[in-house]
């Protein structure tokens, strides 16, 4: 069990990613908040799960929601030892055709939520005695692409940000760091990919295929346990040898 009794907080964790990150930590020994923004949808049974997975509202970018969290989480476990800020959304579009709307709504998810998150839970982390925080980023984080102004942009914010907090809390006993995932199959991928895209995708992917949710997941996992107790501000990639 390489996270015994540590508490953890997962946002957008009723699927994706978010799904796969909090069975892993909770096969683990660690008990699981799985933010979502639909509870009563939230699979009750999650598998592989030697601990509690247990769903709680949670909206990033709706204050009131962050607050009965910790609220709750305050009341039954006085602690957060692990904040995974995973919840994100996509768009697509270049420069001249991105609208205004489109270009506030992913930066109120992916970077306002992110930040406005991780600063509430800050009490609850600071409790714990080996505070540890991880931010999903992507692979996009480092070169962009193309129709991705606003993506792109809001995950290296998410990189950037990371490394920032790295320097301000690691003297103060934090880890912070974040997993860039390259193309992994989950919603977000497979309900925008169209064949030509996908081996698009494939052909620059040195393992030609997709990655699992749950191989993002064993990379949160290690940053997440002492396996990496000496790595704060790093960016991991777990994208099967992609070549942008
Ligand atoms: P999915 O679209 O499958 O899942 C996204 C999750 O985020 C859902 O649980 C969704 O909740 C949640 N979410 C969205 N907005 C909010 C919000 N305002 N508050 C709380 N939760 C919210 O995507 P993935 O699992 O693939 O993505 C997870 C993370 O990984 C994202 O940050 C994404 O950018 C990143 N990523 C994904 C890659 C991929 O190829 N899949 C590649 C690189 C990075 P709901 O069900 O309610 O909509």
């Amino acid at each position: 069990m390489l996270l015994k009794d540590k508490v953890a907080l997962v946002t957008g964790a009723n699927r994706g990613i978010g799904y796969a990150v909090s069975a892993k930590l909770a096969s683990e020994g660690c008990y699981v908040y799985a933010g979502t923004r639909s509870v009563d949808t939230f699979p009750t049974e999650v598998e592989g799960a030697q601990c509690r997975v247990a769903p709680v509202e949670l909206d990033v970018t709706n204050k009131d929601t962050i607050r009965n969290c910790i609220l709750k989480i305050k009341d039954e476990k006085t602690k957060v030892d692990i904040l995974v800020n995973n919840a994100g959304i996509i768009d697509i579009g270049r420069l001249e055709m991105i609208r205004e709307d489109t270009i506030r709504r992913i930066y109120e998810t992916n970077v306002y939520g992110t930040i406005i998150t991780t600063q509430m839970v800050m009490k609850l982390l600071k409790k714990s005695t080996c505070p540890n925080i991880i931010n999903i980023s992507s692979v996009l984080c480092d070169n962009g692409a193309i129709g991705q102004t606003v993506y792109a942009g809001s995950k290296a914010a998410v990189a950037n940000m990371t490394k920032t907090w790295a320097k301000e809390y690691t003297p103060l006993g934090f880890r912070v760091n974040a997993v860039a995932p390259g193309n992994i199959s989950s919603d977000m991928f497979n309900s925008r990919i169209d064949s030509k895209g996908l081996k698009d995708a494939l052909d620059k992917t040195g393992m030609a295929r997709l990655g699992k949710p749950e191989e993002v997941a064993d990379a949160v996992l290690f940053l997440a346990s002492d396996m990496s107790s000496y790595i704060s501000g790093e960016i991991l990639h777990v994208d099967g040898g992609l070549v942008s």
